[in-house]
């Protein structure tokens, strides 16, 4: 996938308020690799720690030192997958008695000490305020956070560049998710700092095309059923028609999200096969 760029830079610094320090584990679900932002001048928040990948401890150090800084103030997680939380003990050994916080929902195996964070409690930084927002749909435990200086997103995996976000099967939800974007939607926020690739500059755009193509791949999958089509191999091999093959396990997984979703809206109905693919009609 054209989103894996290896010409991405490993650091930046987007803003006056804002460095970013790539978590350099590139591959297909994270593109260039996770982002992690510093937040503030001198003493920076840390929003979220990649993958655990072994330089990147020293990159951050010295992205750190290149701006006269010791070491970020605390840490932010925006939510549990390892690709954001898995640097956390690598950055402990560097940084003794470095703070970490998540939401903690659902929340099964995580390190030692990390402390509960929930929406409506601000986190005041140097210059900066970051407020938690709880936007479940990819994981149950996602927070975005507002930059209020800079009236911006830090949209964690809720909103990516260049790629639309996973809905995995056991804890994702698509309608939390949509939920999720509708209430970004309503926030006054201009530009989006996504964990994965570039800033996106015109954030409501992209909360608007999110919606949007998710709308779309719903009605295309309410067609596939009027037509008769009644599996998701089957809807997958319609819908997905032009895209390779090897992609059409996760197509099959997002079109599951949505037959779900329609299922608690009680616009489809699931039959249950032994040894086969469930069977899917419309209901009504
Ligand atoms: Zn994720």
């Amino acid at each position: 996938m054209s989103w894996i760029d290896p010409d991405f830079p490993r650091t930046a610094t987007p803003s006056d308020l804002v460095g970013r320090v790539l978590g350099l584990n590139p591959g297909m679900m994270t593109g260039p690799g996770t982002n992690t932002y510093l937040v503030g001048r001198r003493h920076p928040v840390l929003i979220d720690t990649g993958a655990g990948v072994e330089g990147y401890p020293a990159l951050l150090d010295g992205y750190l030192k290149s701006r006269g800084v010791d070491r970020p103030a605390r840490v932010l997680l925006t939510h549990r997958h390892v690709d954001h939380l898995g640097g956390v003990a690598h950055l402990r050994e560097r940084y003794a008695g470095l703070p970490v916080a998540k939401m903690i929902h659902r929340d099964a195996g995580l390190p030692d000490g990390i402390d509960d964070l929930r929406e409506g409690q601000p986190i005041e930084g140097d210059g900066v305020t970051l407020v938690p927002i709880h936007t479940p749909g990819h994981a149950s435990d996602h927070l975005c956070y507002y930059l209020v200086e800079e009236k911006a997103l830090f949209s964690g995996d809720v909103i990516l560049s260049g790629s639309t976000s996973v809905i995995p099967s056991g804890d994702g939800d698509l309608a939390d998710y949509m939920a999720s974007l509708r209430r970004l939607q309503g926030l006054d926020i201009r530009r989006i700092y996504s964990a994965h690739g570039p800033v996106i500059e015109d954030g409501p755009g992209k909360i608007e095309e999110y919606i949007a193509h998710r709308l779309a791949r719903e009605r295309q999958i309410l067609e596939a059923l009027g037509d008769g089509l009644r599996t998701i191999p089957d809807m997958v091999a319609r819908i997905y028609a032009d895209v390779s093959p090897k992609l059409h396990k996760m197509a099959g997984n997002s079109v599951e999200s949505h037959l779900k979703k329609l299922a608690r809206d009680g616009r489809v109905r699931e039959h249950v096969e032994a040894n086969a693919p469930s069977r899917w009609e419309l209901v009504g």
